[in-house]
């Protein structure tokens, strides 16, 4: 596959702080990419160096076979930002600001009305096309904004935190427009999150933690090598099965009164069954998540 963003390398420190401390990873061309980390972890920083909003100290980064730091204007002409805070007019309303974006671009005529009318429908903003930017809920904001970064028809498309401060619904919905319009578009999208489900829905995933990379893979391989899974047994007799679970040295907690075991892998639970099959009535075998993966990794809970 063709890699259409490489990156070794990249340093970036204010003053004291080193918010990027040498990070490589590339990104296949037409896929999801999710750039993962806790907050302060460094995916602003990140995104912004490969968005050329922002100088790196060290490193090398290529944009569809652009140089950064000395081809800027083919990268920009290539991508379409989305930025944590909009940058949209909240007087003029949502057409209006796709026109000037257009304009911008060097587009006139039938074509900006064209870039228009197709960024608006890819970003599903064609029902308060008219209205003012300002007068618009949280989630439809976001749609516009998504609209805007499209007006020139990016090969990729930068979204960075775009469903923080929504609503879980909301979220959802705007995340769902942005996996529908990569899927059929094939164009690539490299999206910066600290949700996990957002995260779990994408093609590849980075994570980054205290400026360095620290694990990469697709969200099964991630569960895969970091996360474990969990037996629940529900007993026949809780004593006894305590007793039998103590004398082999398994540890487990209980809630509700279901003993609940970590086995590293779904296989591993065969023998713990095997011993206590009398003692129970039942088990369940569930995955781990990418939360529990995430945790793995960085040994941090995501939200902290
Ligand atoms: P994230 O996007 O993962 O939350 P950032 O890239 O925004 O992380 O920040 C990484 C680190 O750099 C944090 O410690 C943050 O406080 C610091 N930082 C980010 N921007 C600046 C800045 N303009 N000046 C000083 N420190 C900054």
């Amino acid at each position: 596959m063709e890699k259409i963003i490489e990156v070794e390398g990249l340093k970036k420190s204010y003053g004291a702080v080193e918010a990027v401390r040498g990070v490589d990873f590339y990104v296949d061309a037409g896929t999801l990419f999710a750039y993962l980390g806790p907050n302060g972890a460094g995916k602003s920083t990140s995104i912004d160096i490969i968005c050329t909003l922002l100088k790196p100290d060290a490193g090398k980064v290529l944009v569809d076979s652009h140089l950064l730091g000395r081809e800027d204007d083919k990268i920009r002409s290539v991508i379409g930002v989305v930025f944590q805070d909009s940058v949209l007019d909240g007087l003029l309303s949502v057409r209006e600001n796709l026109m000037m974006r257009g304009s911008l671009y060097g587009l006139s005529g039938e074509k900006l009305k064209r870039a228009v009318e197709a960024a608006a429908k890819a970003a599903e903003t064609e029902d308060f096309l008219e209205r003012p930017y300002g007068k618009l809920s949280g989630g439809q904001r976001r749609r516009a904004d998504i609209a805007r970064a499209l007006v020139n028809t990016p090969k990729i498309l930068f979204l960075d935190e775009p469903t923080t401060g929504l609503d879980p619904q909301t979220r959802q919905s705007v995340w769902e427009t942005v996996r529908r319009l990569q899927k059929e578009s094939g164009m690539t999208v490299f999206l910066t999150t600290h949700y996990m489900e957002e995260a779990a829905g994408a093609d590849y995933v980075a994570v980054i933690d205290d400026g360095l990379i620290a694990a990469k893979g697709t969200p099964a391989q991630l569960r895969e090598q970091y996360s474990s899974d969990h037996l629940r047994l529900v007993p026949r007799d809780a004593e006894a099965l305590a007793q039998a679970l103590n004398k082999e040295g398994y540890t487990y907690e209980t809630e509700g009164g279901v003993f609940s075991l970590t086995v590293k892998r779904t296989l591993d639970a065969l023998p713990v069954l095997k011993r206590c099959e009398e003692l129970i009535s039942g088990f369940e075998v569930l995955s781990g998540s990418m939360e529990d993966a995430f945790i793995g990794i960085t040994g941090k809970e995501m939200r902290n």
